[in-house]
């Protein structure tokens, strides 16, 4: 069993790829916890395994050798299906590219991860609810393509969060957005993580790292850093309210 108050554990993690002859080493023991309510960024050159240890959090991919604790549960058994399953309850992501579908309202792409829902209850009405508290309770029934980049980010973050996940892992979830949409994803990061929510932020800018409670930095395959942000960025209430008006009076559909 892991330790209760840690969400999540991983203990020596590797992560080896066959290419023909050659061996990739992407993870070569990675070990580290994220306590319930962290809010972590982790940062690294191309190529030194911060999509690896993300496939692997977010049970999409299995380590090599070593383990990984969720909620205490080790994951690293489990069958595809099971891991499938775990990956549908615990785990929200966010992508650069955000991954909605095309031509179908916030709504529909809300309610999505709701289908396979334990709890299948008013899917509507949840996925409701997670538009409002991402701030987009005005544009339900818009249809992604109709929606702003920051727009389309807010629209994922509510899928993210819609089943009420252990973690929420974002991969540079600002890299396809101008730097006024950035900051308004940060400002909700920082809003879900006051509300509890545990966040794991993929980035290579320092400036959104900055946002975060720790900083993790791979290097080759390793942690090479982990540390506290000891001034990190936040946003003051009036600075939030000034971001969501300002949204509410020009937030056009498009563009
Ligand atoms: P990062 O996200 O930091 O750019 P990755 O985790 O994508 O790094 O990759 C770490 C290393 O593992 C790289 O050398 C990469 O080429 C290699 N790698 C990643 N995925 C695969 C794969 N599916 N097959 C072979 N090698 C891979």
């Amino acid at each position: 069993m892991g330790n209760p108050t840690f969400l999540i554990e991983l203990r020596d993690v590797t992560k080896t790829y066959e290419m023909g002859k050659h061996e990739v080493h992407a993870l070569r023991g990675v070990s580290f916890s994220i306590e319930q309510g962290d809010y972590l960024a982790v940062m690294g050159p191309s190529g030194s395994g911060k999509s690896t240890v993300m496939n692997i959090m977010g049970c999409l991919d299995r380590p090599s050798e070593g383990t990984y604790l969720l909620d205490g549960q080790d994951v690293t058994k489990l069958s595809d299906v099971e891991l499938a399953r775990i990956r549908n309850q615990r785990v929200g992501f966010v992508f650069q590219t955000f991954n909605l579908l095309p031509r179908t309202t916030a709504q529909e792409n809300v309610e999505l991860p709701l289908v396979y829902s334990p709890r299948p209850g008013n899917r509507r009405e949840r996925a409701r609810k997670a538009l409002v508290a991402v701030g987009l309770g005005d544009r339900l029934t818009h249809k992604s393509n109709e929606l702003s980049g920051g727009e389309q980010q807010r629209v994922a973050i509510a899928r993210a969060i819609v089943n009420e996940p252990s973690i929420i892992l974002a991969d540079e979830p600002t890299g396809n957005l101008d730097s006024k949409a950035g900051i308004e994803i940060m400002k909700l990061f920082q809003r879900l993580n006051d509300s509890g929510i545990t966040l794991l932020v993929v980035t290579h800018e320092q400036f959104i790292a900055n946002h975060s409670r720790r900083i993790i930095r791979l290097y080759d395959g390793k942690i090479v850093e982990d540390f506290r942000v000891a001034d990190r960025v936040t946003y003051s209430p009036e600075e939030m309210r000034t971001l969501e008006e300002e949204h509410a009076v020009h937030g056009g559909a498009a563009g």
